[in-house]
């Protein structure tokens, strides 16, 4: 409306002199006439000219309130895309984040391996969200704190063996989480993340009350946490933390009882079973790339008079302390198990006759001199031996150790406290007995 009223006024005040005209001059002439008329003319075109152009400069407003809406729409419409882009990628992220979880939670189903579940978990610790650049899981146990898998790091730094940082040490000590920010308020906690110059998360495993381990992500991908809040990351991590926790504890009772299923309760050696399912593993093992295994048995020599001498318990002794040089001198890949009452047997992988005969010989010796001290006494035992070795005696489980049975029939024949391979005599002897 405003911009009508020039036009309007200026068509009155023209309108107005048109009529008091003949007013002011009653006897007017026809000069003053056609004069009245043209001013007319010039008024109403003015009038035209000013409508026109006020309803121009209307419509141009118009297009220019539109164009501001428009403006305004699209820039609402791009906050928009932002903000559902910004979804999408937390949901992209939080996905990644529940498949790595669920990925772990699996695998404690399927195999309560801790070593692959920790596999895992550095996969979570590296991919969205948490995306970490360089990380370590730290286990803790009776000898102190061990490293157990970390990424981002040039080789692969557990063969160095390395010990753990202050931060790493104070989380496993304390249980309580360290992150760079909480590092920035606490001056004590500052001065130990001293060396650390990017934001940081170290985040303890604890299960129930118990300290199981450290994760310590000492730097994010492209330093994007530099300045972003480390809260949602922390979440993140005090999450992965819980479950790997829960995974290890789990892992470890899994272990300890299948170590209890496998283990005979009075010699703490190996159960026959667990001897025979080795045998077959390494057998096959063997088999495939013609590597030498020695089995052998062996026999507590009169073994009956002690119990008929002392009474069982003292029995139960001999065969504890002889277990025990057993275990003593045990090598690494090693199996020794309790094959009878009074009859242990050792697996020996990579393990050529020759190698195996001096093994034996070697517990042989180390029994025949101690002397197990017990209530009634001191006590002198010897043992007999009987060794085999596949491929050179036997290739199938049985027969080996139906061979090394045989040769410790010839070694308690030969007079006892002794050590005897198989041969070519007990294999011919053995061959028809099975
Ligand atoms: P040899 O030299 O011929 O081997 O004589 P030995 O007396 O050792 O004879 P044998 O091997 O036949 O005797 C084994 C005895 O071991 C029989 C059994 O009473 C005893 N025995 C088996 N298991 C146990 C056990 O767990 N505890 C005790 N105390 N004795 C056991
Ligand atoms: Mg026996
Ligand atoms: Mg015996």
């Amino acid at each position: 409306m405003g911009e009508y009223w020039k036009p309007l006024v200026l068509g009155l005040l023209a309108g107005a002199a048109v009529f008091a005209l003949p007013l002011v001059n009653p006897g007017g002439d026809q000069a003053t006439g056609l004069a009245v008329a043209g001013v007319t003319v010039l008024v109403v075109a003015g009038l035209g000219v000013g409508f026109l152009s006020a309803s121009g400069r209307e419509s141009e407003m118009v297009v220019e309130t539109v164009n501001k809406d428009m403006e305004r729409l699209k820039k609402e419409v791009k906050g928009r895309e932002k903000t559902i882009d910004e979804y999408k990628t937390k949901l992209v992220e939080s996905t990644s984040l529940r498949r790595a979880l669920s990925s772990i939670a699996r695998l404690t189903v399927q195999s309560l391996e801790v070593s692959r579940v920790l596999e895992q978990v550095m996969n979570a610790l590296v991919s969205a969200p948490i995306r970490a650049k360089r990380c370590a899981l730290w286990l803790v146990s009776d000898q102190g704190i061990r490293l157990e898998a970390a990424m981002g790091y040039p080789g692969d730094p557990r063969r160095e063996n390395p010990r753990a940082s202050e931060v790493v040490s104070q989380v496993a000590r304390t249980g309580n989480l360290i992150d760079s920010e909480n590092a920035g308020r606490d001056p004590s906690l500052a001065a130990i993340s001293r060396g650390r110059s990017h934001a940081f998360v170290c985040a303890p495993l604890v299960h129930n009350r118990e300290i199981l381990g450290v994760i310590d992500i000492e730097e994010f991908a492209e330093g994007r946490k530099e300045k972003e809040s480390l809260r949602d990351d922390v979440d993140a991590v005090e999450f992965v933390a819980s479950l790997t926790a829960m995974v290890i504890k789990n892992g470890r009772m899994f272990e300890e009882a299948k170590e209890r299923a496998n283990t005979d309760g009075l010699t703490r050696l190996f159960t026959h079973r667990y001897f025979q399912d080795t045998l077959d593993t390494e057998l096959k093992r063997a088999g495939r790339y013609e590597d030498p295994i020695s089995l052998m048995i062996t026999d507590i020599d009169h073994f009956k008079k002690f119990n008929d001498t002392y009474g069982h318990q003292i029995g139960d002794l001999v065969l504890r302390e002889t277990a025990g040089v057993f275990k003593e001198l045990r090598r690494e890949n090693d199996v020794v198990a309790r094959y009878g009452g009074e009859e242990f047997a050792v697996v020996m992988p990579h393990t050529p006759k020759d190698a195996a005969h001096q093994v034996a010989e070697r517990l042989r010796k180390a029994v025949a001199e101690r002397t197990y001290q017990s209530e009634k006494g001191d006590l002198k035992v010897t043992i007999s031996i009987g060794v085999s070795t596949f491929p050179d005696d036997a290739r199938e489980k049985n027969v080996l150790i139906k061979r090394a049975d045989a040769a410790l029939y010839r070694a308690k024949e030969g007079g006892r406290n002794r050590v005897c391979a198989a041969s070519a005599e007990t294999a011919a002897k053995t061959a028809g007995g099975h």
